[in-house]
Protein backbone atom coordinates (compact mmCIF):
# COMPACT_ATOMS: atom_id res chain seq x y z
CA UNK A 1 0.00 0.00 0.00
CA UNK A 2 0.83 3.44 -0.44
CA UNK A 3 3.28 5.13 2.33
CA UNK A 4 2.35 8.65 1.91
CA UNK A 5 -0.06 10.11 4.23
CA UNK A 6 -1.52 14.13 3.03
CA UNK A 7 -2.18 16.29 5.91
CA UNK A 8 -4.88 18.54 5.67
CA UNK A 9 -4.49 21.39 8.08
CA UNK A 10 -7.60 23.08 10.08
CA UNK A 11 -6.43 25.95 12.24
CA UNK A 12 -7.90 28.20 9.96
CA UNK A 13 -11.61 26.82 10.73
CA UNK A 14 -11.31 24.45 13.80
CA UNK A 15 -7.72 26.07 15.13
CA UNK A 16 -9.98 29.55 15.26
CA UNK A 17 -12.33 27.74 17.77
CA UNK A 18 -10.48 28.06 20.58
CA UNK A 19 -12.05 30.23 23.42
CA UNK A 20 -9.69 33.57 23.99
CA UNK A 21 -8.16 32.80 19.98
CA UNK A 22 -9.37 35.27 17.56
CA UNK A 23 -6.94 36.09 13.86
CA UNK A 24 -7.46 39.10 11.82
CA UNK A 25 -7.24 39.05 7.88
CA UNK A 26 -3.26 39.66 7.73
CA UNK A 27 -2.92 36.94 10.66
CA UNK A 28 -4.37 34.28 8.53
CA UNK A 29 -2.63 35.11 5.47
CA UNK A 30 0.74 34.54 7.66
CA UNK A 31 -0.34 31.11 9.00
CA UNK A 32 -1.46 30.19 5.14
CA UNK A 33 1.86 31.43 4.10
CA UNK A 34 3.79 29.30 7.32
CA UNK A 35 1.57 25.84 6.64
CA UNK A 36 2.81 26.14 3.12
CA UNK A 37 6.33 26.96 4.17
CA UNK A 38 6.18 23.35 6.53
CA UNK A 39 4.72 21.56 3.41
CA UNK A 40 1.09 20.35 3.83
CA UNK A 41 -0.51 19.14 1.49
CA UNK A 42 -3.91 21.08 1.92
CA UNK A 43 -4.85 24.18 4.09
CA UNK A 44 -8.57 24.91 4.89
CA UNK A 45 -9.04 28.37 4.97
CA UNK A 46 -12.76 28.47 6.58
CA UNK A 47 -15.90 28.85 5.34
CA UNK A 48 -16.43 31.66 2.74
CA UNK A 49 -18.90 34.25 2.81
CA UNK A 50 -19.51 33.85 6.67
CA UNK A 51 -18.96 36.95 7.40
CA UNK A 52 -17.06 40.26 5.62
CA UNK A 53 -13.73 39.08 7.51
CA UNK A 54 -13.66 35.63 5.38
CA UNK A 55 -15.17 37.11 1.81
CA UNK A 56 -11.91 39.38 2.14
CA UNK A 57 -9.82 36.81 3.53
CA UNK A 58 -10.99 34.67 0.50
CA UNK A 59 -10.11 37.31 -2.02
CA UNK A 60 -6.83 38.45 -0.66
CA UNK A 61 -5.60 34.73 -0.42
CA UNK A 62 -6.89 34.09 -4.09
CA UNK A 63 -4.72 37.40 -5.29
CA UNK A 64 -2.06 37.33 -2.48
CA UNK A 65 -1.04 33.92 -1.70
CA UNK A 66 1.93 32.21 -3.82
CA UNK A 67 1.36 28.34 -2.54
CA UNK A 68 4.10 26.22 -3.15
CA UNK A 69 2.96 22.87 -1.88
CA UNK A 70 -0.50 23.14 -0.56
CA UNK A 71 -4.02 23.61 -2.38
CA UNK A 72 -6.04 25.86 -0.49
CA UNK A 73 -9.41 24.90 0.24
CA UNK A 74 -12.87 26.44 0.82
CA UNK A 75 -15.04 24.56 3.50
CA UNK A 76 -19.04 24.83 3.83
CA UNK A 77 -21.12 21.99 3.83
CA UNK A 78 -24.05 19.93 1.72
CA UNK A 79 -26.73 21.39 0.14
CA UNK A 80 -29.78 22.02 2.52
CA UNK A 81 -32.64 19.36 3.08
CA UNK A 82 -35.24 19.28 0.61
CA UNK A 83 -33.30 22.74 -1.26
CA UNK A 84 -31.94 22.72 -4.50
CA UNK A 85 -28.37 22.87 -5.08
CA UNK A 86 -28.01 25.75 -7.70
CA UNK A 87 -30.64 27.65 -5.47
CA UNK A 88 -28.40 27.36 -2.02
CA UNK A 89 -26.18 29.57 -0.74
CA UNK A 90 -23.47 27.75 1.13
CA UNK A 91 -22.75 26.14 -2.48
CA UNK A 92 -22.53 29.59 -4.19
CA UNK A 93 -20.08 31.11 -1.86
CA UNK A 94 -17.69 27.94 -2.12
CA UNK A 95 -17.65 28.41 -5.84
CA UNK A 96 -17.46 31.90 -5.25
CA UNK A 97 -14.22 31.45 -3.22
CA UNK A 98 -12.72 30.40 -6.72
CA UNK A 99 -10.27 27.49 -5.16
CA UNK A 100 -9.84 24.58 -7.00
CA UNK A 101 -10.71 22.29 -3.96
CA UNK A 102 -13.24 22.29 -1.42
CA UNK A 103 -14.54 20.41 1.20
CA UNK A 104 -17.86 19.75 2.37
CA UNK A 105 -18.80 18.42 5.67
CA UNK A 106 -22.02 16.23 5.22
CA UNK A 107 -24.27 14.43 7.84
CA UNK A 108 -23.09 10.51 8.29
CA UNK A 109 -25.34 9.87 11.10
CA UNK A 110 -29.07 8.55 11.23
CA UNK A 111 -29.27 10.14 14.45
CA UNK A 112 -28.13 13.24 12.95
CA UNK A 113 -30.44 13.07 9.62
CA UNK A 114 -33.42 11.67 11.36
CA UNK A 115 -33.27 14.20 14.14
CA UNK A 116 -30.99 17.52 13.80
CA UNK A 117 -32.18 18.01 9.91
CA UNK A 118 -35.63 15.99 10.72
CA UNK A 119 -35.16 14.45 7.37
CA UNK A 120 -35.41 10.98 5.80
CA UNK A 121 -32.27 8.82 5.69
CA UNK A 122 -33.30 9.29 1.33
CA UNK A 123 -32.65 13.16 1.17
CA UNK A 124 -29.91 12.81 3.35
CA UNK A 125 -28.00 10.22 1.18
CA UNK A 126 -29.37 12.52 -1.93
CA UNK A 127 -27.93 15.67 -0.32
CA UNK A 128 -24.44 14.20 -0.31
CA UNK A 129 -24.46 13.19 -3.91
CA UNK A 130 -26.01 16.16 -5.45
CA UNK A 131 -24.37 18.17 -3.46
CA UNK A 132 -20.61 16.49 -5.14
CA UNK A 133 -22.15 16.10 -8.46
CA UNK A 134 -23.27 20.14 -8.50
CA UNK A 135 -19.48 20.83 -6.84
CA UNK A 136 -17.67 18.45 -9.86
CA UNK A 137 -19.99 20.02 -12.47
CA UNK A 138 -17.84 23.04 -11.42
CA UNK A 139 -15.19 21.31 -11.98
CA UNK A 140 -14.01 21.37 -8.51
CA UNK A 141 -11.84 18.53 -6.19
CA UNK A 142 -14.54 17.62 -3.79
CA UNK A 143 -13.13 16.16 0.01
CA UNK A 144 -16.42 14.94 2.26
CA UNK A 145 -15.67 15.25 6.10
CA UNK A 146 -18.13 12.28 7.14
CA UNK A 147 -19.64 14.55 10.37
CA UNK A 148 -20.44 12.32 13.28
CA UNK A 149 -19.24 9.05 11.46
CA UNK A 150 -18.04 7.00 14.05
CA UNK A 151 -20.81 7.46 16.42
CA UNK A 152 -23.26 7.06 13.80
CA UNK A 153 -21.65 3.83 12.36
CA UNK A 154 -21.88 2.25 15.86
CA UNK A 155 -25.86 3.04 15.36
CA UNK A 156 -26.67 2.38 12.10
CA UNK A 157 -23.16 1.27 9.41
CA UNK A 158 -25.93 0.84 6.46
CA UNK A 159 -26.96 4.19 6.17
CA UNK A 160 -23.43 5.55 7.23
CA UNK A 161 -21.86 3.12 4.51
CA UNK A 162 -24.62 4.67 2.33
CA UNK A 163 -23.22 8.05 2.76
CA UNK A 164 -19.81 7.22 2.01
CA UNK A 165 -21.31 5.42 -1.31
CA UNK A 166 -23.25 8.42 -2.79
CA UNK A 167 -19.98 10.61 -2.04
CA UNK A 168 -17.98 8.39 -3.85
CA UNK A 169 -20.07 7.89 -6.78
CA UNK A 170 -20.35 11.17 -7.36
CA UNK A 171 -16.92 11.69 -7.79
CA UNK A 172 -15.59 12.93 -4.13
CA UNK A 173 -11.77 12.65 -4.34
CA UNK A 174 -12.01 11.79 -0.59
CA UNK A 175 -14.14 10.79 2.11
CA UNK A 176 -13.44 11.93 5.77
CA UNK A 177 -14.32 10.23 8.95
CA UNK A 178 -14.87 12.63 11.76
CA UNK A 179 -15.20 11.75 15.27
CA UNK A 180 -16.69 15.20 15.59
CA UNK A 181 -17.66 14.58 19.39
CA UNK A 182 -14.05 13.10 20.17
CA UNK A 183 -15.45 10.30 21.79
CA UNK A 184 -13.84 7.59 20.32
CA UNK A 185 -10.78 5.12 20.93
CA UNK A 186 -8.02 3.94 19.20
CA UNK A 187 -9.13 0.32 18.85
CA UNK A 188 -12.33 1.54 17.92
CA UNK A 189 -10.79 4.04 15.12
CA UNK A 190 -8.92 1.22 13.78
CA UNK A 191 -11.98 -1.15 13.71
CA UNK A 192 -14.23 1.12 11.81
CA UNK A 193 -11.63 2.69 9.19
CA UNK A 194 -10.52 -1.39 8.51
CA UNK A 195 -14.52 -1.98 7.50
CA UNK A 196 -14.64 1.10 5.65
CA UNK A 197 -11.28 0.76 4.17
CA UNK A 198 -12.48 -2.70 2.67
CA UNK A 199 -15.38 -1.24 1.19
CA UNK A 200 -14.90 1.70 -0.66
CA UNK A 201 -11.07 1.78 0.47
CA UNK A 202 -9.99 1.15 -3.79
CA UNK A 203 -11.87 3.69 -5.06
CA UNK A 204 -11.11 6.88 -2.50
CA UNK A 205 -8.73 8.02 -0.64
CA UNK A 206 -10.11 7.47 3.36
CA UNK A 207 -9.35 10.57 5.68
CA UNK A 208 -9.36 11.06 9.17
CA UNK A 209 -10.27 14.00 11.51
CA UNK A 210 -10.26 13.27 15.13
CA UNK A 211 -11.21 15.26 18.26
CA UNK A 212 -8.89 15.20 21.43
CA UNK A 213 -12.05 14.71 24.02
CA UNK A 214 -10.54 11.28 25.11
CA UNK A 215 -6.96 12.64 24.85
CA UNK A 216 -6.84 10.17 22.55
CA UNK A 217 -6.76 11.93 18.88
CA UNK A 218 -3.19 11.72 18.06
CA UNK A 219 -3.34 7.72 19.03
CA UNK A 220 -7.02 7.85 16.83
CA UNK A 221 -5.52 9.55 13.97
CA UNK A 222 -2.61 7.18 14.00
CA UNK A 223 -4.71 4.12 14.03
CA UNK A 224 -6.82 5.14 11.69
CA UNK A 225 -3.95 5.51 9.25
CA UNK A 226 -2.49 1.85 10.05
CA UNK A 227 -6.24 0.41 8.77
CA UNK A 228 -5.73 2.17 5.50
CA UNK A 229 -6.54 5.77 5.73
CA UNK A 230 -3.92 7.95 3.43
CA UNK A 231 -5.20 11.88 4.98
CA UNK A 232 -5.23 12.37 8.03
CA UNK A 233 -6.92 16.52 9.21
CA UNK A 234 -5.90 18.11 12.35
CA UNK A 235 -4.24 21.76 13.68
CA UNK A 236 -0.43 22.68 14.30
CA UNK A 237 -0.36 23.01 18.27
CA UNK A 238 -3.28 21.12 18.29
CA UNK A 239 -5.81 24.01 18.49
CA UNK A 240 -9.67 23.23 18.07
CA UNK A 241 -12.31 24.08 20.66
CA UNK A 242 -13.30 21.72 23.69
CA UNK A 243 -10.02 19.69 24.17
CA UNK A 244 -8.64 20.47 20.56
CA UNK A 245 -8.09 18.94 17.48
CA UNK A 246 -5.97 15.86 17.04
CA UNK A 247 -2.34 17.96 16.82
CA UNK A 248 -0.22 17.36 13.45
CA UNK A 249 2.65 18.69 15.30
CA UNK A 250 2.63 15.51 16.89
CA UNK A 251 0.82 13.17 13.92
CA UNK A 252 3.58 13.70 11.47
CA UNK A 253 6.74 13.23 13.29
CA UNK A 254 4.87 10.17 14.73
CA UNK A 255 3.91 8.73 11.33
CA UNK A 256 7.27 9.71 9.60
CA UNK A 257 10.17 9.38 11.79
CA UNK A 258 8.70 6.35 13.68
CA UNK A 259 6.77 4.26 10.94
CA UNK A 260 7.19 4.53 6.90
CA UNK A 261 5.05 7.01 6.16
CA UNK A 262 6.21 10.36 3.74
CA UNK A 263 3.75 12.98 5.21
CA UNK A 264 5.50 16.34 4.43
CA UNK A 265 8.44 16.23 0.96
CA UNK A 266 11.55 16.08 1.41
CA UNK A 267 13.57 18.63 4.02
CA UNK A 268 10.50 19.53 5.62
CA UNK A 269 10.49 18.33 8.69
CA UNK A 270 12.91 20.33 10.53
CA UNK A 271 10.72 23.38 9.93
CA UNK A 272 8.20 21.84 12.28
CA UNK A 273 9.43 23.81 15.37
CA UNK A 274 9.89 26.83 13.97
CA UNK A 275 6.11 26.90 11.94
CA UNK A 276 4.81 25.85 15.28
CA UNK A 277 6.03 28.52 16.89
CA UNK A 278 5.86 31.14 14.93
CA UNK A 279 2.07 30.10 14.15
CA UNK A 280 1.33 29.95 18.52
CA UNK A 281 2.82 33.70 17.87
CA UNK A 282 0.68 34.54 15.16
CA UNK A 283 -2.64 33.36 17.73
CA UNK A 284 -1.15 35.08 21.01
CA UNK A 285 -1.28 31.22 21.94
CA UNK A 286 2.44 29.89 23.46
CA UNK A 287 3.43 26.59 22.33
CA UNK A 288 3.04 24.19 25.54
CA UNK A 289 6.61 23.66 26.59
CA UNK A 290 5.86 19.88 27.35
CA UNK A 291 4.22 19.70 23.77
CA UNK A 292 5.84 16.31 22.00
CA UNK A 293 8.55 17.08 19.68
CA UNK A 294 7.71 20.99 19.63
CA UNK A 295 7.85 22.14 23.36
CA UNK A 296 10.82 23.77 24.81
CA UNK A 297 10.98 21.06 27.50
CA UNK A 298 10.87 18.55 24.85
CA UNK A 299 14.23 17.48 24.50
CA UNK A 300 15.68 19.41 28.23
CA UNK A 301 17.65 17.40 30.54
CA UNK A 302 17.95 18.17 34.37
CA UNK A 303 21.54 18.10 35.69
CA UNK A 304 22.66 15.22 37.81
CA UNK A 305 23.96 12.26 37.11
CA UNK A 306 22.53 11.49 33.88
CA UNK A 307 24.24 15.42 32.78
CA UNK A 308 27.36 13.33 32.01
CA UNK A 309 25.93 10.46 30.38
CA UNK A 310 24.20 11.96 28.43
CA UNK A 311 27.24 13.49 27.32
CA UNK A 312 28.79 10.45 26.30
CA UNK A 313 26.22 9.13 24.34
CA UNK A 314 23.22 11.97 23.88
CA UNK A 315 20.54 9.22 21.86
CA UNK A 316 20.78 6.90 24.66
CA UNK A 317 18.18 9.61 26.06
CA UNK A 318 16.45 11.33 23.56
CA UNK A 319 13.71 9.42 21.64
CA UNK A 320 14.84 11.22 18.28
CA UNK A 321 17.04 13.24 17.49
CA UNK A 322 16.04 17.58 18.15
CA UNK A 323 17.55 18.41 15.49
CA UNK A 324 15.00 16.13 13.15
CA UNK A 325 12.32 18.66 14.19
CA UNK A 326 13.95 21.68 14.11
CA UNK A 327 14.42 21.70 17.83
CA UNK A 328 17.40 21.47 20.06
CA UNK A 329 18.71 19.38 23.11
CA UNK A 330 18.71 21.96 26.02
CA UNK A 331 20.60 21.24 29.48
CA UNK A 332 19.03 22.73 32.25
CA UNK A 333 21.30 24.04 35.40
CA UNK A 334 20.24 24.72 38.76
CA UNK A 335 22.57 25.08 41.78
CA UNK A 336 22.73 21.63 41.57
CA UNK A 337 24.75 21.64 38.52
CA UNK A 338 28.65 20.16 38.35
CA UNK A 339 31.39 21.18 36.79
CA UNK A 340 30.31 18.83 33.72
CA UNK A 341 27.25 20.44 33.23
CA UNK A 342 28.53 23.90 33.36
CA UNK A 343 31.39 22.37 30.67
CA UNK A 344 28.49 21.02 28.46
CA UNK A 345 26.69 24.73 28.74
CA UNK A 346 29.36 26.80 27.91
CA UNK A 347 30.22 24.23 24.86
CA UNK A 348 27.06 25.07 23.63
CA UNK A 349 26.89 28.50 23.76
CA UNK A 350 30.28 28.50 22.27
CA UNK A 351 32.10 29.99 25.17
CA UNK A 352 35.33 28.99 26.48
CA UNK A 353 35.46 28.08 29.62
CA UNK A 354 38.71 27.46 32.01
CA UNK A 355 38.19 25.34 35.35
CA UNK A 356 38.42 28.92 37.02
CA UNK A 357 35.73 30.42 35.26
CA UNK A 358 33.51 27.26 35.38
CA UNK A 359 34.03 27.46 39.44
CA UNK A 360 32.83 31.25 39.09
CA UNK A 361 29.77 30.28 37.53
CA UNK A 362 29.11 27.15 40.00
CA UNK A 363 29.53 29.66 43.14
CA UNK A 364 27.30 32.52 41.27
CA UNK A 365 24.72 29.79 40.87
CA UNK A 366 24.73 29.01 44.54
CA UNK A 367 24.33 32.14 45.59
CA UNK A 368 21.93 33.63 43.40
CA UNK A 369 19.68 30.81 44.17
CA UNK A 370 20.49 30.97 47.72
CA UNK A 371 19.45 34.64 46.91
CA UNK A 372 15.83 33.14 45.23
CA UNK A 373 16.81 32.98 41.49
CA UNK A 374 15.87 30.35 40.05
CA UNK A 375 17.44 29.08 36.67
CA UNK A 376 16.25 26.03 35.73
CA UNK A 377 13.29 28.75 34.61
CA UNK A 378 15.43 31.27 32.78
CA UNK A 379 17.20 29.80 30.37
CA UNK A 380 18.09 33.36 29.10
CA UNK A 381 19.59 34.61 32.51
CA UNK A 382 21.68 31.30 33.00
CA UNK A 383 23.01 32.10 29.41
CA UNK A 384 23.90 36.27 30.07
CA UNK A 385 25.31 35.08 33.54
CA UNK A 386 27.85 32.31 32.10
CA UNK A 387 28.86 34.74 29.22
CA UNK A 388 29.84 37.44 31.96
CA UNK A 389 31.61 35.38 33.65
CA UNK A 390 33.58 34.46 30.65
CA UNK A 391 34.25 38.15 30.58
CA UNK A 392 31.37 39.35 28.26
CA UNK A 393 29.61 42.60 28.70
CA UNK A 394 26.90 43.57 26.56
CA UNK A 395 27.59 47.13 25.07
CA UNK A 396 23.93 48.02 23.60
CA UNK A 397 23.02 50.15 26.27
CA UNK A 398 23.57 51.67 29.88
CA UNK A 399 21.30 52.69 32.38
CA UNK A 400 21.96 55.86 33.85
CA UNK A 401 18.81 56.10 35.80
CA UNK A 402 14.85 54.55 35.74
CA UNK A 403 12.31 56.15 37.66
CA UNK A 404 8.53 54.84 37.93
CA UNK A 405 6.14 57.07 39.39
CA UNK A 406 2.19 55.85 40.47
CA UNK A 407 -0.47 58.21 41.41
CA UNK A 408 -4.01 57.60 42.74
CA UNK A 409 -5.83 61.04 42.70
CA UNK A 410 -10.13 60.73 43.74
CA UNK A 411 -11.31 62.10 40.12
CA UNK A 412 -9.18 59.29 38.04
CA UNK A 413 -8.21 55.85 38.03
CA UNK A 414 -4.25 54.85 39.32
CA UNK A 415 -2.14 56.50 36.45
CA UNK A 416 1.67 54.76 36.35
CA UNK A 417 4.40 56.71 34.71
CA UNK A 418 8.38 55.79 34.32
CA UNK A 419 11.40 57.46 32.64
CA UNK A 420 14.14 55.80 31.97
CA UNK A 421 17.70 57.79 31.22
CA UNK A 422 19.81 55.25 28.98
CA UNK A 423 23.18 55.49 26.68
CA UNK A 424 23.29 54.40 23.20
CA UNK A 425 27.15 54.72 23.11
CA UNK A 426 27.71 58.34 23.37
CA UNK A 427 24.11 59.42 22.80
CA UNK A 428 21.97 60.07 25.81
CA UNK A 429 17.93 59.47 25.63
CA UNK A 430 15.24 60.66 27.87
CA UNK A 431 11.82 58.86 27.95
CA UNK A 432 8.23 59.41 29.64
CA UNK A 433 5.99 56.51 29.11
CA UNK A 434 2.37 55.92 30.69
CA UNK A 435 1.75 52.26 31.32
CA UNK A 436 -1.30 50.14 32.97
CA UNK A 437 0.92 49.18 35.24
CA UNK A 438 4.79 50.19 36.36
CA UNK A 439 5.79 47.35 34.50
CA UNK A 440 4.43 48.20 30.98
CA UNK A 441 5.54 51.93 31.67
CA UNK A 442 9.49 50.99 32.26
CA UNK A 443 9.14 48.68 29.24
CA UNK A 444 7.87 51.09 26.90
CA UNK A 445 10.08 53.89 28.47
CA UNK A 446 13.27 51.26 28.04
CA UNK A 447 11.90 51.04 24.30
CA UNK A 448 11.00 54.16 23.49
CA UNK A 449 14.29 55.01 24.35
CA UNK A 450 16.55 52.38 22.65
CA UNK A 451 13.99 51.91 19.52
CA UNK A 452 15.66 53.97 16.94
CA UNK A 453 19.79 52.25 17.78
CA UNK A 454 17.52 49.09 17.67
CA UNK A 455 14.87 48.99 15.54
CA UNK A 456 14.56 44.64 16.01
CA UNK A 457 12.94 45.32 19.47
CA UNK A 458 9.61 46.61 17.85
CA UNK A 459 9.56 42.36 16.58
CA UNK A 460 10.23 41.36 20.57
CA UNK A 461 7.27 41.24 22.76
CA UNK A 462 6.88 40.12 26.40
CA UNK A 463 4.23 36.75 26.47
CA UNK A 464 4.46 36.39 30.16
CA UNK A 465 5.20 37.86 33.76
CA UNK A 466 5.00 35.51 36.42
CA UNK A 467 5.53 37.05 40.21
CA UNK A 468 6.14 35.03 42.97
CA UNK A 469 6.54 35.69 46.62
CA UNK A 470 9.22 34.04 47.98
CA UNK A 471 9.50 33.57 51.94
CA UNK A 472 6.06 34.86 52.39
CA UNK A 473 6.51 34.83 56.34
CA UNK A 474 7.88 38.21 55.95
CA UNK A 475 4.40 39.54 54.34
CA UNK A 476 5.39 42.54 51.99
CA UNK A 477 8.44 42.54 53.14
CA UNK A 478 9.27 39.07 51.81
CA UNK A 479 11.55 38.78 48.52
CA UNK A 480 9.72 38.42 44.67
CA UNK A 481 10.84 36.68 42.14
CA UNK A 482 9.55 37.71 38.52
CA UNK A 483 10.31 35.58 35.26
CA UNK A 484 9.60 37.23 32.35
CA UNK A 485 9.09 35.58 29.10
CA UNK A 486 9.21 37.47 25.78
CA UNK A 487 9.57 36.11 22.13
CA UNK A 488 10.34 37.59 19.22
CA UNK A 489 8.59 34.77 16.72
CA UNK A 490 11.40 32.66 16.32
CA UNK A 491 12.69 32.51 20.00
CA UNK A 492 11.52 32.32 23.10
CA UNK A 493 13.26 33.11 26.32
CA UNK A 494 12.91 33.60 30.29
CA UNK A 495 14.78 35.89 32.28
CA UNK A 496 14.46 36.45 36.52
CA UNK A 497 15.17 39.04 38.40
CA UNK A 498 14.87 38.77 42.30
CA UNK A 499 14.74 41.61 44.99
CA UNK A 500 12.65 42.45 48.09
CA UNK A 501 11.63 44.96 45.56
CA UNK A 502 8.94 44.28 43.22
CA UNK A 503 9.68 46.95 40.82
CA UNK A 504 13.56 46.40 41.13
CA UNK A 505 12.86 42.31 40.79
CA UNK A 506 10.67 42.92 36.98
CA UNK A 507 13.12 45.41 36.21
CA UNK A 508 15.96 43.25 36.23
CA UNK A 509 14.30 40.99 34.39
CA UNK A 510 13.37 43.32 32.14
CA UNK A 511 17.01 44.55 30.93
CA UNK A 512 17.72 41.21 30.92
CA UNK A 513 15.16 40.19 28.41
CA UNK A 514 15.96 42.75 26.11
CA UNK A 515 19.69 42.20 26.10
CA UNK A 516 19.05 39.05 25.21
CA UNK A 517 16.20 40.28 22.46
CA UNK A 518 19.05 41.88 21.17
CA UNK A 519 22.41 39.33 21.33
CA UNK A 520 20.18 37.13 19.75
CA UNK A 521 18.72 39.33 16.88
CA UNK A 522 19.08 37.74 13.69
CA UNK A 523 21.84 39.30 11.31
CA UNK A 524 20.12 42.40 10.05
ZN1 LIG B 1 -13.61 19.26 13.57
Amino acid sequence: MDNRVEIFDTTLRDGLQVEGVSATVEDKLRIAEQLDYLGVQFIEGGWPGANPKDIEFFARAARELDLTTATFVAFGSTRRPRGKVDEDPTLQNLLDAGTSAVCIVAKSSQYHVTEALQTTLDEGAAMIADSVEFLRGHDRQVLVDMEHFFDGFKENPEFSFRALEAAVLKGATHVVLCDTNGGSLPHEVEEIVGQVNAHVGGDVTIGIHCHDDTGCAVANSMAAVRAGARHVQGTLNGLGERTGNANLTSIIPNLQLKQDYVCLPEGRMERLTIVSHRIAETLNRAVNPQAPYVGSSAFAHKAGLHVSAIVRAKDAYEHVSPESVGNTTRFVVSEMAGRATIQMKADDLGLQMDGAVVNQVIDDLKRLEHEGYHFEAADASLELLMRRAAGWAHEFFRIESMRVITDELSSSPFTTEATVKVWVGDERYVCTSEGNGPVNAIDRALRAAIQQAYPHLANIHLTDYKVRILDGGQATGAVTRVLLSATDGENDWTTIGVSPNIIEASWRALEESVVYGLLHAPAA
